[in-house]
């Protein structure tokens, strides 16, 4: 079984994340993006590698198909050869569980730094992936053009992120650091 630690909660509640998809969109969102390859800096050469979630991540996860894969200097890691968490709950603790951070400026298997990560305003702006960084300017942009009858959908979407990112004095100052972050998620 996986559990996915979430950072907006309380770390000694955790749940399975669908019983918390309906509650928070932007959460929904951000396990949405994590079926995509994420973008991390490589442990052994620093430049950029990925993290490949494999298939299916949620409760029938295949942790030797989770791996974290550098093309520059070949760091190949599956997830079951490193060592699972199995103490983080008071219960008693089955052998196979892991738990993984969501939230943070990591990835949620290896916890390696992610890739695209930038202080902005006193705040670290981050994403995992292609898909996410650009689901984060589309909506900034959105917000810089919003006017009546704005798509809806749209709105919902992006209507948890976090405050300072949307807050109308930012947002162009957002947007600028975010292109800078997809035009480093395109580099080699
Ligand atoms: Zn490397």
């Amino acid at each position: 079984m996986i559990y996915f630690a979430d950072n907006n909660t309380d770390k000694a509640d955790m749940k399975d994340p669908m019983e918390s998809r309906t509650k928070n969109s932007y959460q929904t969102l951000i396990y949405d993006f994590l079926k995509f390859d994420i973008l991390v800096t490589c442990p052994k050469c620093d430049r950029k590698a990925v993290v490949r979630p494999g298939p299916l991540f949620l409760s029938t996860c295949e942790t030797d198909q989770i791996k974290a894969i550098c093309s520059h200097c070949g760091f190949n890691k599956k997830l079951s050869d490193t060592p699972s968490t199995s103490s983080y709950t008071k219960s008693e603790p089955k052998k196979d569980d892991r738990y993984f951070l969501i939230g943070e400026s990591v990835d949620p298997f290896f916890q390696l730094p992610l890739w695209l990560q930038k202080e902005c305003m006193g705040h670290l702006l981050w994403a995992y992936n292609h898909e996410h960084i650009d689901f984060l300017i589309s909506h900034i942009q959105a917000k810089l053009r919003e006017r009546n009858g704005q798509d809806l959908a749209n709105k919902s979407l992006g209507s948890r992120l976090p405050r300072w990112m949307t807050s109308k004095n930012n947002r162009e100052a957002i947007l600028k650091e975010l292109t800078e972050l997809k035009n480093k998620s395109d580099s080699k």
